[in-house]
């Protein structure tokens, strides 16, 4: 049985293509918060493997923080966002840049933006690998972007199917 567990799996973005486009955010982000003390706020749990490579892209010193939220059960959103770990320590006065897999109806990351900006951040902003323009019920500005994608539920690195299928290393959707 291997870590696709008998699931037929399509590749959407294959490991060379998420790669090559999270070696290019890395840059602009190096290039655009150069001397400016920078913070990854990961969205837990799909961002953890976007951003333990975004971070490795991203040559200045950084701190990482993580916050869990959830609005999902199975592939359904519930439209109601929830912090289920809140970061670690105050962030005021740092320049926080939030981590996301996938930006679909907007509401968590439009939830989070509003929710940090209580925090006075010296600022902050959105970097999600995945962008799902047909499903956003709110606009969300995403300062960096990796791909928009057509309306599919997708899974692997990172993003779970019921809890399953995050440790692919690429980008697929189920077949039936
Ligand atoms: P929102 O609808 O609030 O923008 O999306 C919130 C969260 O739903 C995302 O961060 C992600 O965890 C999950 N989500 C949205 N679309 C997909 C998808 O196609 N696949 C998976 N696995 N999760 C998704
Ligand atoms: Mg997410
Ligand atoms: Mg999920």
């Amino acid at each position: 049985m291997s870590r696709l567990g008998g699931e037929k799996v399509e590749v959407l973005l294959s490991e060379a293509q998420l790669a090559a486009r999270i070696a290019e955010l890395g840059a602009r982000i190096s290039a655009d918060y150069a001397g400016q003390p920078l913070t990854l706020v990961g969205v837990l749990k799909g961002s953890f493997m976007f951003l333990a490579d975004l971070a490795r892209a991203i040559d200045l010193p950084l701190k990482v923080d993580f916050i869990g939220t959830t609005s999902y059960q199975g592939t359904k959103s519930s439209g109601v966002v929830r912090i289920t770990n809140d970061l670690s320590r105050p962030i005021d006065g740092e320049h926080i840049l939030l981590v996301e897999d996938i930006v679909d109806t907007g509401l968590t990351m439009q939830y989070l933006l509003e929710n940090l900006a209580t925090r006075h951040p010296a600022s902050v902003k959105v970097c999600a690998l995945l962008e799902k323009p047909a499903r956003a019920k709110v606009q969300v500005p995403i300062a960096y972007k990796g791909f928009s994608i057509p309306d599919e539920f997708v899974i692997g690195y990172g993003l779970d199917w019921d809890g399953r299928f995050r440790n692919l290393p690429f980008l697929g959707v189920v077949k039936p």
